[in-house]
């Protein structure tokens, strides 16, 4: 039987233990974690994962702020609200939301987020934290955090020996995740568009994620029988069946082939999606309990 491994739920564990974590920081140690989000210009999506993290932040008993600045803001006005953000000794956590209008750069904008409070795990020191396995003392990305959360609970901690690839080699998602499992003593293949054969590789895969933003690329024939496969993507596709103009979200697997084959396999919507915000939660609550010199809940 395929396991169908359940986002929702392991994000609503990883979120119930944050807040327990949050009452006793704030009751026992006088510091509530605070996550600053900062979003510039209108588009829509954004806004909508704005709202949202900042919504989880309150739910979580965080103090948290939402700068919403318009799209014409300079570069050197966000610079200047993330040098007050670093200062701000009531924040633990800034995240600015990407993309930012294109004449921001927003590299330089991500590396002035004091690496202390980097919650979404980008700047260089966080990488390299990460590259080195420096994992304990390092934010990692949300996203493969929370991928990693899942390929756990399915396979447990020690991956030792077990085969990975991760399709796709961006900064958020696709390297990261590849050091988390080489931390995990996997061992790692990283694939892109210019992979070889990439049906062949992804066929020794024990752990397969995929992270391409292509609909239903990775086929069932793709999957070695009983790996664990993490579908990162989420792509919106029209859905005629629906009803004109109607659409619906799907990953980078074709979920009904591969779940013939994977021994576990996360769905879209429902498995990786959740487990960012709460992984968020989760690195903020992390750097409030760094602060106040108490350790954080494993
Ligand atoms: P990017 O576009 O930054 O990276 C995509 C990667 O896929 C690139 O490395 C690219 O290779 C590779 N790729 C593209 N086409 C192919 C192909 N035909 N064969 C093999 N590799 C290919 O995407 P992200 O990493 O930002 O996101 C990936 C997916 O994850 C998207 O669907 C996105 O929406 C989703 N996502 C989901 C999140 C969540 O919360 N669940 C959070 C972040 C992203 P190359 O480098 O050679 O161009």
């Amino acid at each position: 039987m395929t396991e169908i491994i359940d986002g929702k739920i392991v994000a609503e564990n990883v979120v119930e233990t944050v807040k327990r974590f949050t009452a006793e920081l704030t009751g026992k140690h006088g510091v509530q974690p605070g996550l600053a989000v900062v979003i510039v210009g209108e588009d829509p999506a954004s806004q909508v994962y704005v709202s949202s993290k900042s919504k989880k932040a309150k739910e979580c008993g965080f103090l948290s702020v939402q700068h919403t600045l318009p799209a014409e803001t300079s570069e050197a006005d966000l610079l200047k609200l993330i040098g007050e953000l670093n200062a701000d000794k009531t924040i633990h956590g800034i995240l600015v939301q990407l993309p930012l209008p294109d004449h921001i750069d927003s590299g330089k904008i991500i590396q002035a987020i004091a690496p202390e409070k980097d919650v979404d795990g980008f700047s260089f020191i966080n990488v390299g934290k990460l590259g080195t396995g420096e994992v304990d003392s390092a934010f990692v990305p949300c996203t493969p955090a929370g991928s990693m959360l899942l390929i756990e609970r399915v396979r447990g901690k020690d991956l030792s020996g077990l085969n990975a690839v991760v399709v796709g080699r961006s900064n958020i998602v696709g390297k990261p995740m590849a050091n988390l499992l080489l931390a995990a003593n996997c061992t790692v293949t990283i694939a892109h568009s210019r992979t070889k054969d990439l049906p062949a590789l992804a066929r020794t895969a024990d752990i397969l994620v995929a992270a391409v933003g292509r609909p239903e690329m990775i086929k069932g024939d793709w999957v070695k029988p009983g790996a664990t496969v993490i579908d990162v993507g989420i792509n919106r596709i029209p859905a005629p069946e629906k009803g004109d103009g109607k659409s619906r979200l799907v990953g980078d697997v074709d979920f009904a082939g591969a779940s013939q084959a994977a021994g576990a396999i996360t769905p879209v919507p429902g498995g990786v999606g959740p487990m960012t915000i709460a992984m968020l939660m989760a690195n903020t609550l992390v750097s409030a309990s760094r602060t106040a010199g108490v350790e954080p809940p494993a």
